[in-house]
């Protein structure tokens, strides 16, 4: 999609996340200059996979993979550390050279250990299916004006007084909540410490550095993690993740202005997959679902809990392209769909009898819309070898037309297997 005059796009997910943004942003960032994460912590889980080598990348762009690439953790995302110095060590040792291409920018909030214990008590009682890393709590915090950020790095006294405050409260609630874990101030310190010297050298005005890059013409890649229906904002609310995964929020998290973006690229399953509770409308019987699973390996790269996975739901791609104004669309995962004999798409919502061609507000009324389906012809041909649309077998073609035209975005392109090169470019 990066051409003479679209040189800054953003890469979303738009269904409920897990759709191969991994991959799209690799083979993007092939011909980018600056990849950036905008939101999201270490729950972001892309998998990238390069000849034998898998990588599982969660809070580090996976731009990395790619040498020319200078990677941004923006001021949108919530750092934790100890996963993100742990990635760079493990890119080290297959030999990836990370010096001087990643900077986090200073604004970002951290992560700290009381964030994950408040996370797991929280949990317990409110069920979202969060992963656990302390991401939801982050954000309440820097929200609620209690964060602790990058910059504070800069002055260890200042940080170890907000510490003392912060592990203090976060007792009081875990108490509150009824765990019996305790954070430790010795050991926040401790880790500030240690961890200060080795994230202000990569520490930098990113807003600067990207807004930059943009008025030069290089090309700029912002990368989200999750979906667009997991956004706080436009999300299945309250089975959401805690920042704005959508086009709007890559602007806020990326520290640039909204007309600096060219271009927003939705990509999508060829069919749809949920983690965590909440409502999926175009949810498979067993066996289907089982299938769907199995074939496309539908299993968290972080958590490695079962995805619930479904058939395509245009009302909720046409949603997201709306939320998101998207201007090309990215189908993975064909290939899952090769073997079966009949594909079925929902087309449209029916809630209480009446046609309803958006998304409701409502988790509850989301969860009772029943999907009006169309069942297209499976096409029962391998697809992994296509590298052109006219390679696909004609039903294959078909369905991706009827994605098309029930998503109302153009598709620019589409994903038959999980190496580099299984990628047809419309
Ligand atoms: P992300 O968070 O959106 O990057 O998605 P994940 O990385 O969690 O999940 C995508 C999974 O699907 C990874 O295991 C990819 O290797 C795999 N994948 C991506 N594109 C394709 C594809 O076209 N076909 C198949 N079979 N797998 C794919």
């Amino acid at each position: 999609m990066f051409d003479d005059r679209t040189t800054c796009l953003v890469v979303v997910g738009a269904q409920w996340g897990d759709e191969g943004k991994g991959k799209l942003v690799d083979v993007l960032a092939e011909r980018a200059d600056f990849v950036v994460r905008y939101q999201g912590g270490a729950n972001a889980g892309h998998t990238v996979v390069i000849g034998d080598s898998q990588f599982i990348l969660r809070q580090i762009p996976s731009g990395i993979l790619h040498p020319q690439v200078t990677c941004i953790v923006g001021n949108g995302v919530v750092l934790e550390p100890e996963t993100f110095f742990a990635e760079l060590d493990q890119l080290a040792e297959r030999g990836i050279s990370t010096a001087g291409r990643i900077f986090v920018s200073d604004r970002a909030h951290l992560v700290l250990p009381y964030h994950k214990l408040l996370d797991a008590a929280s949990e317990k009682s409110q069920k979202l299916g969060t992963t656990g890393r302390g991401i939801g709590p982050a954000y309440e915090d820097k929200y609620g004006r209690r964060g602790i950020r990058v910059t504070d790095l800069r002055r260890l006294e200042c940080a170890r007084a907000l510490l003392a405050d912060r592990v203090q409260r976060a007792n009081r609630l875990l108490e509150l909540l009824g765990s019996a874990e305790r954070a430790s101030l010795e050991q926040h310190v401790a880790l500030l410490e240690r961890l200060a010297p080795r994230i202000l050298p990569l520490a930098a005005d990113t807003g600067l550095v990207v807004d930059r890059a943009v008025k030069q013409g290089r090309r700029v890649l912002l990368e989200g993690a999750q979906g667009s229906l997991l956004d706080v904002d436009h999300g299945t609310y309250p089975y959401v993740t805690s920042s704005n995964t959508t086009a709007g929020g890559a602007t806020v998290g990326a520290g640039i202005g909204p007309t600096a973006v060219h271009g927003v690229l939705g990509v999508v399953k060829a069919y749809t997959t949920r983690v965590g509770n909440g409502p999926l409308p175009t949810e498979a019987g067993e066996a289907d679902g089982e299938r769907l699973r199995r074939l496309g390996g539908e299993f968290g790269a972080v958590t490695g809990r079962a995805r619930r996975c479904g058939w395509f739901d245009a009302t909720v791609v046409r949603y997201a392209a709306r939320v998101n104004g998207l201007t090309g669309l990215a189908v993975t995962k064909l290939d899952v769909l090769d073997s079966f004999a009949e594909v079925p798409v929902c087309t449209a919502y029916r809630l209480e009898g009446e046609e309803c061609e958006e998304m409701p507000a409502e988790v509850d009324a989301l969860g009772r819309v029943e999907p009006s389906y169309q069942v297209l012809p499976g096409w029962s041909q391998s697809t992994g070898e296509a590298r052109r649309l006219a390679d696909l077998p004609a039903a294959a073609r078909a369905y991706l037309d009827r994605l098309e035209a029930l998503s109302g975005v153009p598709i620019r392109y589409v994903s038959v297997g999980t190496r580099r090169d299984q990628i047809i470019e419309v």
